[in-house]
């Protein structure tokens, strides 16, 4: 199993391999292009950003309040609410469920929220059928593998690949054809769909005010995951919350365009509880498992909890230079680029998160593309500080910090320290870069100047003086 703790092996491993860089890269331009241009139409794209943030700072600021107003809503529309402190009892709730419902198939749709508590894995162990349906998380199950993007899924792989694995796993005719590969996967599905005992989804957001879950999809998969079966059940974290359906509006004129580059999402499923007798369809019972796991905890931080108001439409990934040439499982979890890095020592604590928020070279292109303004670069070095205070980070950094901290208490010391870098330069090397391993495998390092720093301040200031003299 992966692990953000192996992010440098990772990280490495992707670096060697052209075929997954290309393909990252090609995806992720056409996705920041597609963006662009549907952004450009849409009239006060900065006030809808605002109106976002300060919709999800007031939820996320009065999360009890709205939390309980939810769960009343939900019981009121006979909804069964579950309440899950971490992924454990997540999962044990989901598979109480189906033990109760004899339930031997499930399909799923697409949830990084399922994924966050491994939920497959549990299901499927305990001698459940659960497939994934949307056909991004259908490949990856195919092969063996976790998300490599919050909303694009199988976003690495090339088509040939595709095709490769599609005949090798269902034993289709070898074609790269788009069109033939969908139709495979759809007849492949849609038996499964018919023959599901439960249906389990995500939640894009959850309306207080009516305790009415949304699903928002482009393949109608999550729709027939919701109808079809007898039994619904859907995993949210317990941020998805907004307060009703006049803000939903205006979450869903952001969220398609950033996820996707599309002007609106194809479908949108408003669930507000089990089938009615009158209308004969659709499932007999509805449950919600609002799951925590770590989330509380960020909470209780003031200066961290504005990452709860992401809305994972992944636009933040897109624009990232580090993701753009790693991809998404370099990070070692199901959440990745800027956002994941924040949450991944947040979710699973500072030991085993603490490579992960120096993925960033902070260009702060995130914190410019964000739909919810989330200061994802101020929160990337509030993580690197907190690492640093709790002493998770490296020996390296530790002894180096060290170094400086004491040079730059001591002047003379200072001094010399940026003095002779230089010096030993000219003599030893001859004006050539110094070898630091590791460093230099991939550029070359900065030569010192034999000036030292200090000199060329004071050359500075004096010049400084001089002109304001002469002004
Ligand atoms: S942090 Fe912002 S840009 Fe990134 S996934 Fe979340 S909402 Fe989207």
């Amino acid at each position: 199993m992966a692990s953000p703790k192996y992010i440098k092996k990772y990280v490495r491993q992707a670096l060697k391999d052209a075929v997954l860089r290309s393909a990252v890269d090609n995806a992720t331009q056409s996705t920041v292009e597609a963006r662009q241009e549907i952004i450009d139409q849409i009239p006060h794209w900065e006030g809808l950003r605002q109106k976002c943030h300060a919709i999800k700072k007031e939820v996320i600021d009065h999360l009890d309040r709205y939390l309980e107003q939810f769960e009343d809503q939900c019981i009121q529309n006979g909804i069964q609410v579950h309440w899950a402190i971490d992924g454990r009892e997540a999962q044990d709730i989901i598979l109480g469920i189906a033990r109760e419902h004899h339930v031997q198939k499930v399909v799923k749709s697409k949830s990084l929220t399922t994924e966050e508590i491994q939920l497959n894995q549990k299901l499927i162990e305990n001698g459940i059928e659960t497939l994934e349906t949307d056909l991004g998380e259908y490949i990856i199950q195919l092969m063996g593998q976790i998300p490599s993007h919050l909303v694009i899924p199988a976003l690495h792989l090339t088509r040939k690949q595709i095709a490769k694995l599609f005949h090798e796993k269902i034993g289709n005719p070898y074609t790269e054809d788009p069109t033939e590969l969908l139709k495979v996967a759809r007849k492949k599905l849609r038996e499964k769909f018919l023959s599901a005992d439960m249906g389990i989804t995500g939640v894009n957001f959850a309306l207080a005010e009516t305790g009415t879950i949304c699903v928002i999809e482009n393949e109608a998969n999550a729709h027939l995951t919701l109808s079809l079966p007898n039994i619904h059940v859907a995993v949210m974290g317990i941020e998805k919350l907004i307060p009703g359906q006049k803000d939903l509006s205006y979450f869903l004129n952001l969220l398609a365009p950033n996820a996707t580059g599309q002007k609106s999402s194809t479908f949108i499923n408003l669930i507000g509880g089990p089938s009615r007798e009158k209308y004969g369809e659709g499932p007999k019972e509805v449950h919600i498992v609002l799951l925590d796991n770590g989330r509380s905890n960020l909470l209780k931080d003031p200066k961290m909890r504005e990452i709860l108001s992401c809305i994972r439409c992944g636009a933040c990934l897109n624009v990232c230079p580090v993701y753009q040439q790693i991809g998404g499982h370099a990070y070692g979890w199901v959440y990745m680029g800027p956002i994941g890095i924040n949450l991944i020592p947040q979710y699973l604590g500072k030991a085993v998160g603490r490579y992960a928020p120096y993925l960033c070279s902070l260009c702060k292109a995130c914190f410019e593309t964000c739909p919810v303004r989330i200061n994802l670069p101020g929160h990337i070095l509030q993580n690197r500080k907190d690492i640093v205070q709790s002493g998770h980070s490296q020996w390296v950094e530790k002894i180096g910090m060290s170094v400086w901290g004491f040079c730059a208490k001591h002047p003379l010391f200072y001094r010399f320290v940026t003095w002779f870098p230089g010096k030993l330069q000219k003599l030893l090397l001859k004006e050539k870069p110094f070898l630091v391993p590791g460093y230099t495998r991939e550029r070359a390092f900065a030569s010192f100047d034999s000036k030292g720093f200090r000199k060329q301040f004071h050359r500075y200031l004096h010049q400084q003086d001089s002109f304001s003299k002469r002004s």
